[in-house]
């Protein structure tokens, strides 16, 4: 039977190879080797230095490429590694669009490192396309979205994007970390690039560091691949091993994570201290019909306004449950503050013309119980002043 015409959860479970063929082993090995030995002259086991490539490594790689529906995956130290590697795609003087409401980091790497070297941005609102059109310039090689975005929950219209990039030779770029190939696949859409940080549900148990990029066409797999080798933020041996492992559940941990967050959604708005609840999920969310077009999920991620500033410090410092901590994606649910972790290297007047402001919570939801989660959040609203 052929791998592609298993479904989606079968192939999280056995990944490429999926085990070792030598040993029969059910868990695909970790090749701990930085270098490989040479029969001799001008020959190869197919593996040389483990910069280039490492078997551990390439099941990943080959893995993460077939649920996206790429030719080739490249897996990175960090999501960050990935999107700077991809980065050095874009020359001085090349214009990028962006969406406006995207990862901290992200918009850091833009602002602080691709600016010095002569890159340009426009950041806009991709909710509406007509926003690229008057913002695309003769020099535009670039268009990097987020959707869901971060944490606004903002949905962009992949497909309507990608005919515009294909018309327009313009490379397309999304970050699926929100979603996963379990729910969308941007590549199917039209994409160029598919970005990852493999941190988050790839990963899915808050332990290891990981970013991958995902490509379909060939010049640009040759294009990443030497950039991949060159720059060298590779992802060890070991993390691929943790990585492939997380993988395999990732399935059912999106369905229970998407459960409890539709639950954990629709309670919060429940709540009359809560002003404001951004699920892609809701069927009142602006987005909900793109996303019903484009993925077959919602995801975990849920912001949310608290009505005063002094309630979202006390629901930090009270919950027990959940943790007040960085991140997202994880099997235990995270709870962070944007305004001063994940969002803070955004100037405050673009921040807050997003809604980034000091009532914003921005939640994961874990795969815990979901009472638990719900009464967790009850008596931290409530809590000791
Ligand atoms: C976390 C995150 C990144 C960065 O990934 P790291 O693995 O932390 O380097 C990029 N994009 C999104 C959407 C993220 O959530």
């Amino acid at each position: 039977m052929k791998k592609e015409s298993l479904n989606i959860e079968t192939r999280l479970v056995h990944g490429s190879k999926g085990g070792d063929v030598h040993t029969g082993a059910i868990s695909f090995p970790i090749y701990q080797s930085a270098t490989f030995k040479h029969p001799a002259v001008n020959e190869s086991t197919g593996y040389d230095y483990s910069r280039v490539q490492n078997p551990t490594r390439e099941e990943l790689e080959n893995t993460i490429a077939a649920l996206e529906g790429g030719t080739a995956g490249f897996a990175f130290s960090t999501g960050m590694a990935a999107i700077a590697t991809v980065f050095h795609l874009f020359s001085s003087g090349d214009h990028i669009i962006v969406s406006d409401d995207l990862y901290g980091g992200t918009y850091r790497l833009f602002e602080e490192i691709c600016k010095k070297n002569g890159m340009e941005f426009s950041y806009i609102d991709t909710r509406n396309i007509e926003n690229v059109y008057q913002s695309v310039k003769s020099n535009t090689r670039g268009i990097f979205i987020e959707t869901p975005s971060n944490p606004m929950m903002k949905v962009t219209d992949i497909e309507a994007f990608s005919k515009f990039a294909k018309t327009n030779n313009i490379v397309f770029i999304v970050d699926n970390t929100f979603l996963t190939p379990y729910f969308q696949r941007p590549l199917a859409l039209g994409a160029d690039i598919v970005l990852h940080s493999g941190t988050k549900y790839l990963g899915g148990h808050n332990d290891t560091l990981a970013g991958f990029v995902v490509v379909k066409e060939e010049k640009m797999k040759e294009k990443i691949e030497l950039l991949h080798k060159t720059i060298g933020a590779v992802l060890a041996p070991f993390d691929c091993w943790l990585i492939l492992r997380g993988i395999k559940t990732l399935g059912i941990r999106m369905e229970k994570q998407q459960e409890n967050a539709i639950k954990i959604a629709n309670w919060l708005r429940g709540k009359e201290q809560v002003e404001k609840v951004y699920y892609v999920g809701l069927q009142d969310h602006e987005g909900y019909a793109v996303s019903q077009k484009q993925a077959t999920g919602f995801g975990a991620m849920i912001s949310f306004v608290v009505k005063k500033a002094a309630l979202a410090e006390k629901i930090l410092k009270n919950v027990k449950v959940i943790s007040f901590a960085e991140s997202l994606g994880g099997v235990e649910s995270l709870i962070t503050y944007p305004i001063t972790q994940t969002h803070a290297s955004i100037p405050e007047e673009i921040r807050k013309g997003l809604g980034i402001d000091e009532g914003l919570l921005r939640l994961s939801v874990g795969i815990e119980d979901v009472n638990d989660l719900i009464n967790d959040l009850e008596q931290a609203i409530k809590g000791e002043e």
